[in-house]
C-alpha cells in the first residue's frame, strides 16, 4: 500500500483497470519516467475482477478472451504462466440443449447470420441508425436476437448504434484463463506503483502542470493518462478544468450498458447433453427478459447465467435473490423442477450501482459511432484517454481497453521525449 502520494510526477494514470494497467506498464516499462497510478478502488483490474467461491475462480465481469488470436493479452498470460484454456465454446448449440428441434436451431442460426448482414449493409448507408431498424418486421427470432443483444452489447438494439456494432472486429475464436481474467490482470497490476483507494475528483490543465485533486490531495503531472469508464466522465465525478465539451459529449454518446452475472453452485449433471461441461442455454427463445446459461463451465459444479439490459437493471434492483428466483423457475422449466435442489447462490454482480464503474461496457447511441474516435483523442499533447470505450475496432473488451492503454503511453512518451 502507497501511504504517501508523491506531489510530482513526469506521467499520472487515472484508473488501474485493464487500460491503466497496460498504460503503466508501458510507462515503467521505459524507465525514463516518474509514473503513478491512482486508483479509486482497494484492487487493480476494474470490470475484470476475479472472486473465489468454493474454490473456484470466478470472473464476475470480463471473462472471455475475444478475439483470441488477435488478443495481446494471450500471450502475455503465457508469459506470466497463467494457463489458457483454449476450448472453443459452442454457442450455437444453445437452442438444442434447450429443447428446441434441429430445424429450429437452423432456422435460428440462418437468420441471425441474416440479421449480421442486414446490419452490415444499414452500416454501410450514410445515416447512422438504431440497429433495431434492421430485424425483419414481425420476424420469429426477433426477440431473442434482441435478447442477444442484451448479452453482447449490454442494450437493446433499439439504443444501438448500427455503425458503431459493424465495427466492432471479432475473430471468432474465445479462450479463457483458468485461474480468471480478473486475476490476470491483478498480477499484470503486481509491481505497478499505484496508489489505491485514491479517487481523483478534478484535473485542473490550466497551468504548465496538470494538478490532480485526489482525496489524499494534490498531485502534479507533466502527462496524465485518464482511463475510467465513460460513466465516471459523463457524471463530472472526474472533471476538468477547463471543461472539456468534446469529452464530455463523447463520453455522454457512449453510455454504459448493464450485462450482469449469478453464479449458482450446482450439485447435477447434465450429462445427456454433454458429459465434459461448458454447455450453453436459453431459458427463452420468445421473450426478450431471459437469461442465456452455461452450466459447469470448464467442467466445475457451477451454473453461470448471464443477463443484460433493462430486464438487468430491474432485477439488480431486487438483489440476488431475485435473479437467483427468476433463473431457478427458467432452468426448472427447461430441465425439471428436481434441479431447484441442486442450486445454490454464490455470487453476482451488479455493475450499474458499482461506484467506480456504473455499468458494464459501452455502447454508442445511433449517430454516436464516431465518438470513439473523439474520445481518444489526446489534448494538448498532454491529457490521453484510454479505456474499453476509446478502442474503435475492440470496444466493450479486456483487450480492447489495454490495446488502448498502450497506445495511450506511448503518445504520453512521444509527447514528453519531444518536449525534453
Ligand atoms: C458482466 C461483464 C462481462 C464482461 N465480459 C467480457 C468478456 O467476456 N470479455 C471481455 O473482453 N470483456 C468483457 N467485459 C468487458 C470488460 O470487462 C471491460 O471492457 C474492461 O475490463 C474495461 O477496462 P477499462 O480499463 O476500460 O475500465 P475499468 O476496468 O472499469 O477500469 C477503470 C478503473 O478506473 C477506476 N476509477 C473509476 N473512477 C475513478 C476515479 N475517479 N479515480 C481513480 N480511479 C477511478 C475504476 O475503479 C477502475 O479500476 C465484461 C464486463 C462485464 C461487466
Amino acid at each position: 500500500m502507497m501511504r504517501n502520494l508523491p506531489s510530482e510526477v513526469d506521467v499520472a494514470v487515472i484508473g488501474a483497470g485493464a487500460a491503466g494497467i497496460a498504460a503503466g506498464r508501458r510507462l515503467t516499462a521505459s524507465g525514463r519516467l516518474s509514473v503513478l497510478l491512482l486508483e479509486a478502488r482497494g484492487r487493480a483490474g476494474g470490470r475484470a475482477w476475479t472472486v473465489e467461491k468454493n474454490g473456484y475462480p470466478l470472473d464476475l465481469g470480463g471473462e472471455w478472451l475475444h478475439s483470441a488470436d488477435r488478443n495481446v493479452l494471450a500471450p502475455l498470460a503465457e508469459e506470466l504462466g497463467f494457463e489458457i484454456y483454449r476450448r472453443r465454446p459452442h454457442w450455437t448449440t444453445r437452442l438444442r440443449n434447450s429443447g428446441a428441434t434441429q430445424e429450429e436451431e437452423a432456422d435460428w442460426i440462418a437468420a441471425r447470420e441474416e440479421n449480421f448482414r442486414a446490419r452490415h449493409r444499414a452500416a454501410c448507408e450514410p445515416e447512422d441508425r438504431p440497429a433495431s431498424t434492421t430485424l425483419p418486421p414481425g420476424g420469429r427470432w426477433n426477440l431473442l436476437l434482441n435478447a442477444t443483444s442484451t448479452w453482447g452489447n449490454a442494450v437493446e438494439l433499439e439504443k444501438l448504434s448500427v455503425k458503431d456494432n459493424d465495427r466492432y472486429e471479432d475473430s471468432g475464436v474465445n479462450w479463457r484463463v483458468r485461474r480468471g481474467y480478473g486475476t490476470l490482470q491483478t498480477a499484470l497490476a503486481a509491481d505497478l506503483p499505484i496508489a489505491f483507494e485514491c479517487p481523483a475528483s478534478r484535473i485542473d490543465h490550466r497551468g504548465r502542470d496538470i494538478i490532480i485533486e485526489t482525496n489524499r490531495g494534490r498531485v502534479c503531472a507533466r502527462c496524465v493518462i485518464v482511463a475510467v469508464p465513460t460513466a465516471i466522465l459523463a457524471t463530472e465525478t472526474l472533471a476538468f478544468d477547463p471543461l472539456l465539451p468534446q469529452k464530455l459529449d463523447a463520453a455522454n454518446g457512449l453510455p454504459l450498458g448493464l450485462a450482469n452475472k449469478l453464479f449458482f453452485g450446482f450439485s447435477g449433471d447434465m450429462t445427456d447433453l454433454d458429459e465434459t461441461g461448458d454447455i450453453f442455454l436459453v431459458g427463452s427463445t420468445t421473450r426478450l427478459r431471459t437469461m442465456s446459461y452455461q452450466a459447469k463451465p470448464f467442467g466445475r459444479p457451477i451454473i453461470q447465467c448471464f443477463f443484460g439490459g433493462e430486464f438487468a437493471a430491474g432485477l439488480e434492483r431486487e438483489g440476488i435473490a431475485a435473479m437467483a428466483a427468476f433463473a431457478a423457475d427458467e432452468l426448472a422449466a427447461l430441465r425439471g423442477n428436481d434441479i431447484r435442489k441442486q442450486l445454490t447462490p454464490l455470487a453476482a454482480s451488479s455493475w450499474r450501482g458499482d461506484e467506480f464503474a456504473r455499468g458494464s461496457y459501452s455502447y454508442a447511441k445511433p449517430g454516436h459511432a464516431d465518438d470513439r474516435a473523439v474520445l481518444a483523442t489526446p489534448v494538448d499533447g498532454r491529457l490521453f484517454f484510454a479505456g474499453e470505450a476509446a478502442s474503435l475496432n475492440f470496444f466493450s473488451t479486456v483487450h480492447g481497453a489495454y490495446e488502448t492503454g498502450i497506445a495511450a503511453a506511448e503518445a504520453a512518451l512521444a509527447s514528453l521525449m519531444v518536449a525534453a
